[in-house]
């Protein structure tokens, strides 16, 4: 009987935008990978997360309604079941396996596993994101909500509803929040949260007087990637939500309760404690500690270092891409930005890469367009969507913003599945917007 060909490996690390994608692209590519060909992906959470959503989940709550909805529910409109996701490409034979990455052995080709658990590789690919950056900043990492974590918006949602509640009880006067970064993510984040207490105001359920909303950026203006005509339109939009700006401002300790403050003034700079029943920390990303172990070259930044064919620099057997990658565009010298929407590009060039080195093909590199396409929703029905030449705002951003989601959820999932996941979403955020 003639030998059985040895498999070939391939192992993606992480089910994020990028690692999911990276499979997905594979698979279009199944054919030409050869039928040896293993796909393997590894992600210690059961679920893939579309993060652009998260702000949603915090503020889902329909105060009239007495059945409330369940964090299951919540969760559902924007986590998809990793398990799900391959049984749909089970013709494909990709399979899915829940673990811990703690480290790689290059000379092994072993990525191991929580649990003493080990997993061979002929090709590897880093797609493990990164981790929100606290900058030591006491007290930071222990008492602040981050907008990188499902659980922490389902732990804002209790701590909004344990308010209204105690509220309109007589047990809780009022409420403030301090948002601190003001990139899209804790922008949106006050302007959802403006929306939804201004329609609590509405209802006649609070008074204007008893909700405050700071929101305060270490630069020198909000929204900093976008244009000024944006910004402007942005910081008018928080106005009449009662999101008051601190530009300037430096988190400097948060306490239970209390956060101190170091703005820049025109005498200088001043310290100040301000009163904060809900901090929610947006102030940045850094690279995981887990890059350390993965024995690859890490740039000066901590991110790991790759060719423009996305192939780690000194590892012939290994790509990275997504949040986790030290992307550069090879014309402006510019980093490319942690977006979900980079990420999937890059998953294409990855995939396509895999399998050029499999036919001893020459690889391709990947040039990243100058400007990405913002959208930053800000509150109810209405974004702004940056397109550079031009941008929208009000219900045409927000309706940019609605297909952004349908097209990526279709872009990950057969029609039926996607547009169900797009609609448990809308059903359940939408009543707020
Ligand atoms: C609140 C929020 C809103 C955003 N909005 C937008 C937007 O509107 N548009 C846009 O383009 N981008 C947006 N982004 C950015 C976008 O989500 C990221 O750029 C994108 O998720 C990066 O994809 P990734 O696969 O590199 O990382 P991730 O999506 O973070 O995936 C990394 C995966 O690796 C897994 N992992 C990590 N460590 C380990 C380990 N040790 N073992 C096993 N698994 C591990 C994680 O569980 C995760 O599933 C937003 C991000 C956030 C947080």
């Amino acid at each position: 009987m003639p030998a059985q060909p040895a498999p070939f490996r391939i192992v993606v690390l992480g089910a994020g935008f990028a690692g999911l994608r990276t499979v997905g692209e594979l698979c279009k590519r199944r054919a030409r990978l050869g039928s040896t060909c293993e796909l393997t992906l590894i992600d210690r959470a059961p679920h893939h997360v579309y993060w652009p959503l998260l702000y949603e989940v915090c503020t889902a709550l329909e105060e009239t309604d007495p059945k409330d909805v369940c964090a299951d529910d919540l969760q559902a409109g924007i986590c998809l079941r990793v398990d799900d996701y391959v049984n749909i490409l089970r013709k494909k034979r990709v399979r899915f396996l829940r673990g811990d990455v703690q480290g790689v052995d290059r000379e092994q080709k072993v990525v191991k596993l929580d649990g003493g658990r080990t997993v061979p590789f002929d090709v590897i690919v880093f797609a493990l994101g990164t981790t929100t950056a606290t900058f030591n900043i006491p007290g930071v990492a222990e008492q602040a909500y981050t907008m990188k974590s499902v659980e922490h918006a389902l732990a804002i949602r209790e701590r909004l509803k344990s308010f209204i509640n105690a509220y309109v009880h007589g047990e809780e006067a009022r409420i403030s929040v301090l948002v601190a970064g003001a990139g899209p993510t804790g922008t949106e984040f006050s302007a959802e949260l403006g929306n939804f207490f201004h329609r609590l105001v509405k209802s006649g359920i609070l008074r204007p007087a008893d909700f405050e909303i700071r929101l305060v950026e270490a630069g020198p203006d909000i929204l900093p990637m976008c244009s000024p005509a944006i910004r402007a339109r942005a910081r008018e939009r928080l106005a009449e939500l009662g999101v008051s700006i601190m530009t300037d401002t430096k988190v400097t300790k948060l306490e239970k309760g209390r956060i101190t403050l170091e703005m820049k003034t025109e005498k200088g700079e001043e310290t100040r404690d301000f009163e904060a029943d809900v901090v929610v920390w947006s102030g940045g990303i850094r690279p995981l500690d887990i890059i350390k172990a993965l024995d690859v070259q890490l740039d000066e930044k901590g991110y790991i270092s790759v060719e423009p064919t996305l192939e780690v620099k000194g590892f012939e057997q290994a790509f990275a891409l997504g949040d986790c990658a030290g992307i550069v565009h090879p014309v402006s010298g510019k980093r490319v930005p942690a977006l979900g929407q980079a990420a999937v590009k890059e998953a294409a060039i990855v995939a396509e890469n895999i399998t050029r080195r499999l036919q001893r093909v020459g690889l391709v590199s990947w040039t990243p367009p100058e400007r990405w396409i913002t959208v930053v929703p800000l509150g109810g029905k209405y974004a702004i969507a940056d397109f550079g030449a031009f941008h929208l705002h009000g219900l045409m951003g927000y309706a940019v913003r609605k297909a952004a989601d349908l097209l990526y959820f279709l872009s990950v999932l057969p029609l039926v599945q996607a547009v169900q996941l797009w609609m448990k979403g809308a059903v359940v955020y939408m009543k707020n917007d």
